[in-house]
């Protein structure tokens, strides 16, 4: 009875495929005005019934009520968080792990996707100019990534210092950390130490001074340095932390979720010296490398090290287990996780497709609108204020008098008259506002638009 559901059916199908072709043609992809999404729970009521629905109406019911709630993260008019701007190969490979079925979990029945996957971690350790035994996997986000690390390096320390399961211990870390450490240092029980940073980067002094002044037994066993903060693009003083993290025997892991994809921009690479001492390194591809969601790259010096926390035994898995010297390498065995969807293929297929080039010139794009941002708002717009220089592809900057009100409504019209999604921050404690430049795409005259649009306060 139920079989039909696995046969081909041409109706739903053309549906989809041409609904997919019209949005993969949609150029520029507008932002698209967000419907409150309160609605949409009744609107959707009853979908889910016994008997089904003609697909032409679920997917008519799907544009309609669903997407008319969203904002599109890959218009070039999407700059606030951290966008997604998948290149369309991207997007188009992770159609092909869907219809194929990849799936990216054990050697034994999907050596050829991890193989592939690999590539990509080998490119992206080359940019680090981390060793040929450096390898990991790919996970769904940054925050699975710095879990995934914090447990090696927790378990790393607890076998060296042969320390029982509830000793404590700590993990260096600055102001400027990502949220998802902290909730990662609260899953393992680590706590902090935060490290004052001087201009809101993490160097090797302050890590060093802290260390010295700290009079608290709890060892710290690891510092996190983040290249690239999400708020305003800063890389921390990742050799000054490695020399300190090398002397006191403490694990250096490096978050570079959103930034760290600025080491195949050849104008910004020096300012990531350092990264070649990291023990555990992340990078966001559904970030700045233009993969779709959900693809974290987590990358150790010494895998081993991985596998022997993160390898899971059971009765059904005795099978799968990798021959010691073999090239085998099973993914589940670098992080939290077991089964995954190869989800570094939709890069790599796009890397394939384009070449690296091609990749180091759409980062430098960002860079570069960045730095031009940055200079109009000097030159040309007197009732703005530049707060920093931008590092990487993130802009903070002010408009002296307005309130959190005033940021607000600007912010709301803007997106309302599809000009931009920019959103307020938060800088010092101060009500501010970023931009953050992914997509190639975007231009300086979008740029003009925005700046623009802050001319008065928005009644
Ligand atoms: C985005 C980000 C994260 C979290 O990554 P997810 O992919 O959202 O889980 C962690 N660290 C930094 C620096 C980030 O920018």
């Amino acid at each position: 009875m139920s079989l039909h559901m696995h046969e081909y059916d041409e109706q739903l199908t053309s549906l989809v495929f041409d609904h997919l072709r019209n949005r993969l043609r949609r150029n520029p992809v507008e932002l698209d005005c967000p419907a409150p999404g309160e609605n949409v729970a009744s609107q959707l009521e009853g979908i889910l019934c016994p008997g089904g629905n003609d697909p032409e109406y679920v997917l008519k019911l799907y544009n309609r009520e669903l997407m008319r709630t969203v904002v599109s993260a890959d218009s070039p008019r999407y700059l606030s968080f951290i966008p997604c701007a998948p290149t369309k190969a991207a997007q188009l490979g992770e159609m092909l792990v869907s219809a194929d079925s990849l799936q990216g979990i054990f050697w034994m029945e999907a050596a050829g996707a991890i193989v592939a996957e690999n590539q990509v971690l080998r490119l992206i350790a080359d940019q680090a100019k981390l060793p040929e035994t450096a390898g990991g996997c790919f996970v769904t986000g940054g925050s699975a990534a710095n879990l995934s690390a914090l447990v090696v390096a927790r378990d790393t320390a607890r076998r060296r210092l042969g320390l029982p399961v509830s000793a404590r211990f700590r993990v260096a870390v600055s102001e400027e950390t990502h949220s998802s450490v902290t909730n990662s240092l609260n899953i393992i029980c680590a706590e902090k130490l935060v490290v004052p940073t001087d201009d809101h980067r993490l160097t090797g002094e302050a890590l060093r001074a802290a260390l010295e002044a700290d009079n608290d037994p709890a060892p710290v066993i690891a510092v996190v340095g983040t290249a690239g903060t999400t708020n305003a693009g800063l890389i921390d003083d990742l050799s000054g932390i490695a020399r300190v993290a090398k002397a006191n025997d403490m694990w250096f892991h490096v978050d570079g979720a959103y930034g760290g994809a600025g080491l195949f921009a050849p104008t910004v690479r020096q300012r990531f010296a350092g990264i070649e001492c990291v023990d555990s390194f992340v990078v966001d591809p559904h970030k700045w490398l233009f993969a779709p969601f959900d693809c974290a790259a987590l990358i150790y010096r010494n895998p081993q090290l991985a596998k022997s926390v993160h390898t899971q035994a059971g009765p059904y898995l005795d099978l799968v287990q990798a021959a010691e010297n073999s090239p085998e390498w099973n993914p589940p065995d670098y992080a939290y996780h077991l089964t995954r969807s190869a989800c570094g293929l939709p890069l790599w297929f796009s890397l394939a497709v384009h070449g690296i080039d091609a990749y180091r010139e759409a980062i430098e794009s960002g860079i570069a609108l960045a730095k031009a941002a940055a200079d109009l708002i000097r030159d040309e717009y007197k009732y703005l204020e530049v707060i920093r220089e931008p590092e990487l592809s993130c802009l903070i900057y002010r408009r002296p008098g307005w309130t959190a009100t005033e940021y607000r409504r600007w912010s709301r019209r803007l997106l309302a008259d599809q000009v931009g999604f920019v959103v307020p921050t938060s800088w010092e404690g101060e009500v501010v506002t970023r931009l953050a430049f992914l997509h190639p795409g975007t231009t300086l005259e979008m740029i003009r638009e925005i700046l623009d649009s802050m001319r008065e306060a928005p009644a």
